[in-house]
């Protein structure tokens, strides 16, 4: 059966959160990495989740990327389309969140989208436009630091429309909390006002899938996975989608690798506390001058007790990764650490290591990359916004979990690895 939901998503953990988002729903889903040619039919399921790397990309790739997966989205029957950003709304004031909105309203000839990136189950909410991470405005958070993606405002409708070309409007709480109706009568409101955007409050899964149910018959929708909760009702409702189905976990049998990019708080506390089994950690200094790091990394895990999980990671402390970028410059350093990690995870791979927990969005991407992974079918989750995912590399079964990297308790390696078969 054809997709009916299809989603394009700006980055690929955030790519899994929203798939995870419809497996819950009981919603069969594939994600697939990068756009696939144009011929090449999806897979069997009723959603597919495309995952760019477009979040922090120039605007017009950015742009380009994410109509080009809009089309082939399209042309697998795929009736409605969620354009996938992060909830803390990852943007620079150019984009890209408004210049790939307004291309893709365009081209699926809407007049009008829900903005949404409220995540209530992570502190995530919207209220009267503001967006909140905890108890602190978005511009208050941390987020107000990012390297790349500094949140220094945290009012969506300044935000949508400083990198819009379009006018932006609010769909207040009372609004949401009144039902589909007063949702659908205030976006009539907007777009007679003008407004092609309306940045909805929501502060609670509550609102979500009341936002969901008002979303039926838009063409486009945006925000983070929170709104595609409710997005598959509308279908089940008609009777377009068949009942609820339960996830399957991947059958991959073989030895079990972890490997963190990530210098998050949550992953380095993830990493001290799987102190119990084999651990390496990648030395940025020797890669940089050329020694042979992968070969020993891969020589070394393979003559660990294979009944272990084998820990492979670079992630250190905010100070010592300032001192790295500083040597070497923040690119280029978080290429050195990413090419090694996805090299060492490449050539277990090949070595039966077929269990693979990854930290870090940045990593996944790099990791999922030179995997030559194209197709990952989503599974169930093991802690919010994180699904196991089962994929194929030279005909053999792969078990695979993409992490963002603040996500997940102190015990996420062990949690991930006891649930597999
Ligand atoms: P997160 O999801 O926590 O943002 P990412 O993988 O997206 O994690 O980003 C972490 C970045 O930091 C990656 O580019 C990674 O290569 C880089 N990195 C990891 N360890 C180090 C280190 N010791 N020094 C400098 N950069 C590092």
């Amino acid at each position: 059966m054809a997709p009916v939901l299809g989603a394009i998503a700006d980055d690929f953990t955030g790519a899994t959160d929203l798939a995870n988002t419809w497996v819950k729903a009981g919603l069969r889903v594939v994600q697939v990495i990068g756009v696939p040619a144009p011929g090449r039919a999806a897979p069997e399921a009723d959603a597919v989740v495309v995952a760019l790397k477009s979040r922090t990309a120039p605007v017009d790739e950015a742009v380009a990327q994410s109509l080009a997966a809009l089309s082939w989205l399209r042309a697998q029957g795929a009736r409605q389309i969620l354009f996938k950003y992060c909830s803390t709304f990852d943007s620079t004031p150019q984009g890209n969140i408004g210049p790939v909105a307004d291309a893709l309203l365009a081209a699926t000839g809407g007049e009008f989208a829900l903005v949404c990136p409220a995540f209530p189950g992570t502190g995530r909410t919207v209220y009267n436009g503001y967006l909140f991470v905890g108890d602190l405005l978005l511009s208050d958070s941390s987020m107000k630091d990012h390297p790349l993606t500094p949140m220094r405002d945290a009012n969506l409708i300044r935000l949508m429309e400083a990198q819009s070309a379009h006018r932006a409007g609010l769909i207040g709480l009372d609004t949401v909390r009144a039902g589909p109706q007063a949702i659908a009568a205030r976006v009539a409101e907007l777009k007679s006002d003008g407004c092609r955007y309306g940045v909805a409050d929501a502060l609670d899964d509550d609102d979500l899938l009341t936002l969901g149910a008002a979303a039926q018959g838009h063409g486009l929708v945006t925000g983070g996975s929170g709104i595609g909760m409710g997005l598959p009702e509308n279908f089940r409702a008609r009777g377009v989608l068949g009942a609820a189905v339960a996830p399957v976990l991947p059958a991959a049998q073989g030895r079990a690798l972890i490997v963190a990019g990530s210098c998050s708080t949550a992953t380095r506390g993830q990493i001290a506390a799987a102190a119990q089994w084999p651990a390496r950690r990648l030395d940025v200094d020797r890669i940089a001058s050329g020694a042979d790091v992968v070969g020993e990394t891969v020589t070394w895990a393979r003559s660990a007790p294979a009944d272990l999980p084998v820990l492979v990671y670079a992630s250190a402390e905010p100070g010592e990764v300032a001192a790295t970028q500083a040597k070497y410059g923040t690119a280029r350093a978080g290429e050195i650490v990413e090419h090694a990690l996805s090299a060492i995870a490449t050539a277990l791979c090949d070595h039966g290591f077929t269990r693979i927990v990854v930290a870090g969005g940045e990593t996944s991407g790099a990791v999922v990359s030179a995997l030559g992974l194209r197709v990952l079918e989503i599974g169930p989750e093991i802690a919010p916004g994180v699904p196991w995912c089962a994929g194929e590399r030279g005909g053999r079964p792969l078990a695979i979990t993409l992490k963002s990297g603040n996500f997940g308790a102190p015990s996420f390696f062990a949690d991930a690895l006891e649930m597999l078969p």
